[in-house]
């Protein structure tokens, strides 16, 4: 048998104390890992522009919380009934944002995406499936997690939403393997169903933008153009395999890509940003027959206006995708990552400390971030 490594009492963690309130580093309870699930020691954990969301209230989620929903780490101690996943402790593993159950008609199916209890026990309320955290303050009052709360020394993940990951990995890059790169991949792959010779305009190159960007060059776009208001980003997009890119900052981006696709439009859109205006920008660029797929999450329950009768005669669709299917695509995009189709490393800009996060989320509300930021666990500086 494994020897479980020693797990101290408390550690570090990124506390989210109240919405709009910057984050506070503090010494909590280490989780421990019940039945289903298992415990992993963080080495990184990627900053994502959702969160941004539930730290400003705009999306509501309970609070104490810690965030942190992409991480990288090693397994220190697996849980009850989590043997048939052939893991073992000491494996490098990769966690994904989207936790099935495995027990829900949906998860039944293979729609992970969907699986309810997950949106019920976690995002509405901080939990997971037995309907407590594993988080808790000192004292023993009770700290939400968001996903497995990955800012934080060591966090506890249902065994669903983890996948190992092969040797020679870059281990801190891989943290954005389960949320950036797994939201690409399910866009790509699952939303858009894209086809071989397909185009595909994709709005907003951000740290999702920059691998659909990949995915959809690997998957075999014709075209993949790439749309956002910052040039550098768009510099990155023709690295990832952007045959063009629309700087939609000083071009109309409807006219150009038009004009790039014959007059047609594009097979696919895919918009990242979750932006109402960006939104019904990436309608816009359908040909006929096109798929717009939104993957960015708004601020809250916002709307974006849809010209009917153009959805209607141009039998277009709108196909919403959110993350992927964990448990078939994590594993998929962890190997694309190993065998170096998804350049995942040059996605990675910065690596901060647990101390810097707060400060970094700022400049990712600023838009200062270009590609992805990640919290290495190992790094002090203040
Ligand atoms: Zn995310
Ligand atoms: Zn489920």
């Amino acid at each position: 048998m494994d020897q479980t490594p020693t797990v101290p009492e408390t550690m570090r963690a990124a506390v989210l104390v109240a919405p709009g309130e910057p984050l506070a580093v503090k010494r909590i309870r280490t989780p421990r890992p019940r039945s289903g699930e298992v415990l992993v020691k963080v080495t990184a954990c990627g900053l994502c522009h959702s969160d941004l969301h539930v730290m400003s209230g705009k999306i509501l989620f309970p609070t104490p919380a810690v965030l942190g929903h992409e991480v990288s780490g090693v397994l220190v101690e697996l849980g009850e009934n989590t043997l048939h996943s052939g893991l073992a402790v000491g494996d490098a593993v990769c966690g994904a944002f989207l936790m099935p159950c495995g027990q829900c008609p949906d998860c039944a199916r293979g729609r992970d995406d969907l699986c309810a209890p997950f949106f019920r026990f976690n995002r509405l309320q901080g939990q997971l499936f037995d309907g407590s955290s594993r988080l808790a303050d000192l004292d023993g009052s009770v700290i939400a997690q968001y996903s497995m709360g990955g800012l934080a020394e060591y966090c506890v993940i249902p065994v669903t939403a983890v996948t190992p990951m092969p040797g020679g990995m870059d281990a801190v890059a891989a943290a954005i393997l389960g949320c950036a790169a797994m939201t690409a991949y399910g866009a790509v792959r699952r939303g858009a169903d894209l086809r071989h010779g397909e185009t595909v305009a994709v709005i907003g190159i951000g740290g999702v933008g920059s691998h659909i960007v990949q995915v959809a060059h690997e998957l075999g776009a014709r075209r993949v153009i790439a749309i956002d208001v910052d040039d550098d980003k768009l510099e990155h997009a023709i690295r990832y395999g952007a045959s063009d890119v629309i700087n939609s900052r000083h071009v109309n981006a409807r006219d150009r890509v038009l004009a790039l696709t014959g007059g047609r439009g594009v097979d696919v859109a895919i918009e990242a940003l979750g932006f109402p205006t960006t939104f019904e920008q990436a309608l816009t660029l359908l040909a006929d027959g096109g798929r717009m797929v939104p993957v960015g999450l708004a601020a809250g329950s916002q709307t974006a206006a849809v010209e009917i009768n153009r959805l209607v005669r141009r039998g277009q669709q709108v196909r919403g995708s959110y993350g992927a299917r964990t448990r078939t695509d994590l594993p998929i995009v962890v190997d694309l990552a190993a065998r170096g189709v998804l350049d995942y490393r040059g996605v990675v800009s910065e690596r901060v400390s647990l101390y810097r996060a707060e400060e970094t989320y700022r400049r990712l509300e600023r838009g200062a971030v270009s590609g992805r930021a990640v919290v290495e666990m190992a790094l002090n500086d203040r």
